[in-house]
């Protein structure tokens, strides 16, 4: 708020110009300066006067009005006065200091050359690329830097010498290809270590050509099988349900987590049942957490059960027919099934009663029992589940089903211990069983003759056995945490076999 008699001091503003020639005073530029209006009309005298000063006329080009103003590089010190909050103009000043009285020009001093360094050397045309390196107190000074020079400046960098912007811009260029060129090895590192982190990574992949492994790991003979189980069962897999969780998969509805692929859980799984591997072990390998094995464990088992466990397996007797090899053609041509017997060892349950039910006195042991058949050809086509130990073998083939699924005119096949003859009775069904001693404690010749077709055929069944407990799942102690799926990975272990190399080489 100016008084009368005094003209207060106007901070720039970006619209001030200095009216006062060869002066650049510049509210946007010179933000030190301050620009004072010219006294009212009613100071006629004193107006006249700023007029006079700064050496111009009132005319076309030059009006007076609120936009004219005279720059604080026009007065001196003794010219201002302070009061309170500002710095005004005393009354009655003039402008006074002008490029032709003082014979300096009304310009700030041009500021010392900004550093230069010589960042790079062009061997080629031996021109030297100088690039300023602006600091940041440069940065203000160039704002108050006369306005014409730093244009100047720009200008040069915008249209100066076109060697040395053309070296420039080579440089730049060159620096730029070598950031393209690191960017492009460290994708290419990145990509290599995925590929490694991919291939050694320990899951299927990494076996992908090693059918060797993939048969050490899972009991498939190659990994084209394994893939193409694995498209048998994919379409199921995305709704397999998880007990454990309550997660929603992407198809809505509650569903399996992602923390492992599908194909590397089932890879998993396998791992588990064939190679007999720990839950800590497969954490370990898989990565993920020892509950997380366990969860999927089971699921898997679950699910594999429900899908494999539903083909039907048990084939008609035509079937049987037109596979039956020449050996059972000859000499046991109405033989339908071969079974027998094998115990699964397990810890010993805390619970007296149930310990002693799953001990078995032949294998002196706690065991589980279960019963399989195979056909003649050599596929399993029977899977009871599994008893506990003590159950005699009569009494598994009993209660196990198989006897419903018999027609008349059927032949099983056995061991000694299955004596059938009261279970199959009315049935229409018969037993190949080995001959037991006579009293005499000897052998006729026909009786070691059957023996010793019915052990040349019988060996079959004794394979398939052998191969189940290939998975080492089975060939070791289950533990009793497992107890509550070990049915469910019977039956699955025991069709896992079929992907096995076949037990019976075709004779050519
Ligand atoms: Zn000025």
């Amino acid at each position: 708020m100016a008084t009368e008699g005094e003209v207060q001091l106007q901070v720039g503003k970006k619209d001030d110009y200095c009216c006062v020639p060869r002066c650049n005073g510049n509210g946007r530029i010179h933000l030190e300066l301050s620009f004072h209006h010219f006294p009212s009309e009613k100071k006629r005298e004193l107006r006249k006067k700023w007029i006079h000063a700064i050496r111009r006329d009132e005319g076309p080009f030059f009006k007076i009005g609120k936009n004219i103003v005279v720059c604080s590089r026009h007065f001196t010190a003794e010219d201002y006065r302070w009061t309170l909050v500002r710095k005004c103009l005393k009354p009655d000043v003039v402008p006074s200091v002008f490029e032709w009285n003082t014979g300096k020009p009304d310009k700030l001093p041009r500021k010392p050359p900004t550093e230069r360094k010589i960042l790079a050397e062009r061997t080629n045309n031996a021109v030297d690329i100088e690039i300023s390196l602006t600091h940041s107190d440069d940065e203000q000074n160039f704002s108050k830097q006369d306005p014409e020079i730093a244009s100047n400046e720009i200008s040069v960098l915008a249209h100066g010498d076109e060697n040395n912007n053309g070296g420039k811009l080579e440089i730049l260029e060159q620096h730029i290809q070598e950031k393209e060129d690191i960017i492009k090895a460290k994708d290419k590192e990145i990509e290599e270590l995925r590929e490694r982190l991919r291939i050694e990574k320990f899951g299927v992949n990494r076996f992908s050509f090693d059918d060797d492994m993939i048969d050490f790991y899972t009991g498939f003979y190659s990994y084209e099988l394994f893939l193409a189980f694995f498209e048998f069962i994919k379409p199921s897999v995305f709704y397999m349900k998880s007990v454990y969780y309550n997660v929603k998969n992407d198809h809505g509805i509650r569903g399996r987590p992602k923390s492992l692929e599908p194909i590397d859980e089932l890879f998993m799984f396998l791992c588990r049942v064939r190679c007999g591997f720990l839950s800590e072990d497969l954490a370990v390998r898989f990565n993920i957490h020892k509950s997380s094995v366990s969860r999927k464990l089971i699921t898997w088992a679950n699910f594999l059960y429900f899908l494999l466990g539903s083909i039907n397996i048990w084939p008609n007797r035509d079937k049987i027919q037109i596979h039956m090899p020449e050996d059972f053609k000859l000499l046991y041509p109405n033989t339908r099934i071969i079974i027998d017997c094998t115990e699964i060892y397990t810890e010993r349950p805390s619970s007296l009663a149930l310990g002693s039910k799953t001990f078995s006195s032949y294998k002196s042991h706690n065991t589980w029992k279960g019963l399989v058949g195979i056909a003649p050809h050599g596929a399993v086509t029977f899977i009871s589940s599994l008893y506990s130990g003590c159950i005699s073998d009569v009494a598994i083939t009993e209660h196990s089903g198989l006897i419903e699924l018999l027609e008349p005119g059927d032949q099983i096949m056995a061991d000694k211990g299955f004596v059938l003859d009261r279970v199959l009775t009315g049935s229409g069904v018969s037993i190949a069983t080995p001959h037991f001693l006579c009293a005499d404690g000897q052998f006729t010749q026909s009786q070691i003759e059957d023996n010793q077709k019915i052990a040349s055929l019988r060996i079959h069944v004794e394979r398939h056995i052998k191969k189940v407990k290939e998975y080492r799942l089975f060939n070791s102690v289950i533990p009793l945490s497992i107890a509550g799926s070990v049915n469910q990975l019977w039956t699955v272990v025991n069709i896992l076999t079929l992907f096995k190399r076949p037990l019976i080489k075709k004779k050519n």
